[in-house]
């Protein structure tokens, strides 16, 4: 638990989300400011800042858990294929501080992206 960080207040039910998935270790919200018509965030209840600080921390089976459920909800919310996402450090565009998979679906996604 990082005390200021708002994914941490999410998993920990303090900040209410639309969810559509937990277990013990794995959350998955809707996104609050969608890129899809189905955007949803996986990120695990415990604190790492990013996939790096994941794996310094020697947590990679978390990263594997956060993929299959990554995968599942993709599964669920598009029929015709998805996208995941997982944002890294300022030049990757991370703006939460949590590390989080994006899953994406409902629309053709572009390649390459911006
Ligand atoms: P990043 O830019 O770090 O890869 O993605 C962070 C994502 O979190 C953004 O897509 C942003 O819309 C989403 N987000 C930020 N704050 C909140 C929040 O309070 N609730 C929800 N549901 N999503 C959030
Ligand atoms: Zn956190």
């Amino acid at each position: 638990m990082s005390l200021d960080c708002i994914f941490c207040k999410i998993a920990g039910g303090e900040i209410q989300a639309k969810e559509v998935y937990r277990d013990d270790d794995v959350v998955a919200i809707a996104d609050v400011n969608p890129q899809a018509p189905a955007h949803l965030l996986v990120m695990p209840r415990k604190h790492y800042a990013d996939l790096t600080a994941l794996y310094a921390a020697g947590a990679g089976a978390t990263a594997a858990k956060l993929f299959e459920v990554a995968a599942k909800v993709g599964r669920e919310h598009g029929a015709r294929g998805f996208r995941l996402v997982a944002n890294t450090g300022p030049e990757g565009g991370q703006t939460v501080d949590h590390v989080h998979v994006h899953v994406l679906a409902g629309r053709h996604m572009a390649w390459p992206p911006g």
